[in-house]
């Protein structure tokens, strides 16, 4: 099987031939039947989420491990880790196993479970670490996402615990305190509207907190979608110790900001930009896509968060926080990042696919396109100008900031292990 006329991270026209689910050859030319004619199309190893939210159990609802999955194809993904706040919560080899079982049965990409940190996500007690790791889900990142791992002493023994398994704590930073009751970011906006304000010290003072910690106990933290410039600072100090930081920020907080809750082309207190943690300011974006373009943050992860329309057409305040992503993350991403001059292909491979499977120590994942690698293989075409159409999604629920936006770029298809996920920009 060959993917005729691609563009491998940009370069030249090439052909690949795929054999038993691996890159067996590449090159122009190459003799054999053609499956797809990329049509100079980009290629790129196969994208990596290492925060999606699946939903399944307890929010079918919203999204299950089909449909989420069916949405990273679409968007040009072969691996998913799956957020453990379910219902129940993913918190024992049980449940991540349910999970895992559940991909491996119905889903369109690898699905990686997260396990929880802390039993139910409450902060109180350290969950089944060992056993999950020990599962046949094989966990390797841990997190409480959705809320923090606020007690020093339990995230310290959460860092301790998973350096056995060369595991990751994944810290959703927010200090509970400092951002009760909080609505959007905390500034000239949230002040002119008379919304509580979600202040940047919430998050940065935790991810300094864990920073020692990671460094005290010689253990791997990873930082779930940094959102301010303070941030960046704090991480880029982290990277210089040589501590063993990596960081994470989500397209949403590449592009978009927080005057949109006062005037969007949607209206005022629209609840689509209602995320956690919250759209910031401009400085602040422009010191996200400095600190991916040089390193200091490792990688775009989608936090993908699906809610039924209920839970998002509603009034602000009472709305659920978060945007799906994966069908619209590498085109934002070529928004923000390519069409800027700040990152090149190979740039965007490494941080949407190779560094992200690094962390979640994923073998047969985010490999560079050679002969022998796994033929986990994206065809993007940047040329293309898609307006967005939510009911056009494959994911569940519709809740995207980018309605009736033209964005870049469009995923034309997406090989898992060399079977076609999708073609045509189609699910196959
Ligand atoms: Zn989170």
């Amino acid at each position: 099987m060959i993917i005729r006329n691609v563009r491998i991270l940009g370069g030249e026209p090439a052909d690949i031939r795929i054999e038993d689910g691996a890159i067996a050859e590449i090159g122009p030319n190459l003799p054999g039947e053609s499956v797809v004619d990329g049509a100079g199309a980009i290629a790129l190893p196969g994208l990596v989420d290492l925060h999606t939210h699946l939903r399944e159990p307890g929010r079918e609802d919203a999204e299950t491990v089909q449909t989420g999955t069916q949405s990273a194809a679409r968007g040009g993904y072969t691996a998913v880790h799956a957020m453990a706040n379910t219902s129940p919560v993913a918190d024992t080899a049980g449940v991540v196993e349910q999970v895992w079982r559940l991909g491996r049965e119905f889903a369109h990409c690898d699905v990686h479970p997260v396990g929880a940190v802390t039993v139910g996500l409450e902060g109180k007690q350290l969950a089944e670490l060992g056993a999950m790791a020990d599962s046949a889900a094989r966990v390797r990142v841990f997190s409480d996402d959705g809320k923090c791992v606020d007690d020093a002493v339990l995230m310290r023994r959460a860092l301790e615990y998973v350096k056995a398994f060369d595991g990751v704590v994944a810290q959703h930073a927010q200090e509970p305190r400092l951002t009760a009751g909080a609505q959007m970011n905390e500034g000239v906006v949230s002040g002119r509207l008379g919304l509580t304000g979600w202040p940047a010290v919430a998050e940065e003072a935790i991810i300094a907190r864990d920073c020692l910690l990671a460094a005290h106990v010689g253990s791997r933290l990873h930082v779930c979608h940094v959102s301010t410039a303070g941030s960046v600072e704090i991480i880029r100090w982290a990277k210089s110790k040589g501590w063993n930081v990596t960081a994470e920020v989500t397209p949403h907080h590449l592009l978009l900001t927080d005057d949109l809750v006062e005037e969007s082309p949607v209206g005022a207190y629209n609840p689509i930009y209602k995320v956690n943690p919250p759209l910031r300011t401009r400085a602040d974006v422009e010191a996200l896509r400095a600190a991916l373009a040089d390193g200091t943050i490792d990688i775009v992860a989608t936090d993908h968060a699906p809610h039924p329309v209920e839970d998002k057409e509603t009034e602000w305040s009472a709305a659920a926080m978060g945007m799906v992503g994966l069908e619209t993350a590498l085109s934002v991403v070529q928004e923000a990042m390519v069409e800027t001059g700040l990152l090149d292909w190979a740039g965007v491979a490494q941080r949407m696919s190779v560094v992200p499977a690094r962390i979640g120590r994923l073998g047969g994942q985010g490999q560079p396109l050679d002969v022998g690698a796994p033929a986990n293989i994206t065809l993007y075409d940047p040329s293309a100008r898609t307006k967005v159409d939510p009911s056009a999604f494959a994911s569940k629920s519709r809740n995207t900031p980018y309605e009736g936006m033209t964005l870049p770029g469009r995923v034309v298809a997406t090989f898992l292990r060399g079977r076609p996920t999708v073609l045509e920009g189609k699910l196959v």
